[in-house]
């Protein structure tokens, strides 16, 4: 093999690295013994020249390296395989019988810039890392072998592209799609645009917490916030809810959820608006002075996008993960459940906690917290990784 460029760190920079952090910040770095193309392999070794691993070096990017492994490897397309088949049987063993998953998530698979997702025979690639993006034919070639898949779709048009000097890139990479795909999540179908819907297409991470929340939903009035393709409020009909209202601020969305409802033989039970959740939440609390909000649902699921970009936005983002919890807490009967999600890493989930308990302290609601939850496991948490765990959700019961 032939030598690759060095990259030595300062001191004191090493430890998060060997610990499994595969990030290494341009600030880390001590000095380089030789320039290093941007995409290309380096070594990265310790102030005292001890190896501490081999990765992708981008000069444009505020991470310079994307460690891949502890000790030299070669980035062929069998190191793809090896990887994305390690990936797989996590999700196997973890979600047997699930036919839609991720099937690598990144930094959480050890492949730092790569997700892949799976859903049915169709996969949805999205690089965000120079290294991986040079290696593109490589990893195609790897899914092909292991999936043998209809068509491989590329979602690549994440505008954080730009960090790493790329732009940003759409397309097929086999086959070839023309309308939606039906995607099969816990036994109910999901039309799904995968060329230009959101992330990849549908929220996989929520997989695991759809059947969840619908415990809760029995005979129950529900009210699901921020619904997209109707994940929850679907789960719950199917789990026998009295009604479920779907309210979400796309049209788009609104009306391919209530296609969802009646493929799914569930319409006479679901109603959808496209609103904005804020403006229909006040509408709906709105009072003249010495009235009372009248409470009306049983089960209120709030799924909101990410009201944070960076950890500047949080306050902002608390205010409005507050806004909405109040509403909902006046909206619920008592004995009625709360599920309620955050889907952004900078608000921890005490931080989270905190701001449902002042809303529920306005407004006079004493809760019972009844479930805790995180992403499905095909987005594993990998603890040495902070930036791995972002999704955490509650189910409170109002008390009184
Ligand atoms: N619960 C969904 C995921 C929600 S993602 C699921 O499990 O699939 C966030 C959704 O909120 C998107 O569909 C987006 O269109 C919608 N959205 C964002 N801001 C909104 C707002 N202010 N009012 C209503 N919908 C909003």
């Amino acid at each position: 093999m032939e030598s690759l460029p060095t990259v030595i760190l300062k001191p004191g920079e090493a430890d998060r690295i060997v610990a499994g952090h595969p990030w290494v910040y341009h600030t880390s770095i001590l000095r380089m013994t030789a320039q290093a193309g941007d995409g290309e392999m380096v070594q990265v070794k310790d102030h005292r020249q001890r190896l501490i691993g081999v990765g992708f070096f981008n000069s444009k990017s505020k991470i310079h390296v994307r460690v891949l492994a502890p000790e030299r490897v070669e980035v062929d397309q069998a190191f793809f395989e090896e990887r994305i088949r390690a990936a797989l049987a996590v999700r196997k063993r973890h979600l047997p019988s699930a036919t839609s998953f991720r099937v690598v998530n990144a930094e959480s698979d050890f492949l730092s810039g790569l997700i892949v997702d799976k859903y049915e025979d169709v996969l949805v690639l999205q690089i965000s890392a120079l290294g991986m993006e040079k290696r593109k034919d490589k990893i195609v070639a790897a899914l092909r072998k292991i999936f043998s898949p209809r068509v491989i779709v590329e979602r690549s048009d994440m505008a954080s592209r730009k960090f790493e000097g790329m732009v940003e890139a759409n397309g097929f990479l086999h086959g070839e799609l023309n309308g939606p795909v039906t995607v099969n999540l816990n036994g109910l179908k999901f039309e799904t645009d995968l060329v230009g819907g959101h992330k990849t297409g549908m929220y996989l991470d929520q997989q695991t917490s759809y059947q969840a929340v619908a415990q809760f939903a029995k005979g129950a009035q529900v009210l699901d916030c921020f619904s997209f393709l109707g994940g929850f409020g679907l789960h719950a009909a199917r789990a026998g809810a009295a009604h479920v209202h779907l309210l979400d601020q796309s049209a788009g969305a609104v009306a391919a959820s209530l296609r969802n409802a009646e493929a799914n033989g569930l319409k006479s039970h679901v109603a959808a608006e496209a609103v904005n959740v804020f403006d229909w939440l006040k509408a709906n609390t709105l009072v003249k002075p010495h009235e009372r909000v009248v409470p009306r649902f049983d089960l209120v699921v709030l799924d909101p996008p990410s009201f944070t970009r960076n950890r500047a936005s949080v306050p902002d983002a608390l205010r409005g993960y507050k806004e909405i919890h109040l509403r909902a807490l006046k909206l619920l009967r008592p004995g009625g459940a709360l599920a309620t999600f955050c889907c952004s890493h900078h608000v921890d989930s005490g931080t989270f906690q905190d701001v449902i308990l002042s809303a529920a302290f306005d407004c006079r609601r004493v809760l019972r917290r009844v479930a805790t939850y995180s992403q499905s496991l095909d987005h594993p948490v990998i603890p040495m990784i902070p930036e791995t765990e972002y999704l955490k959700g509650f189910v409170f019961e109002v008390v009184r």
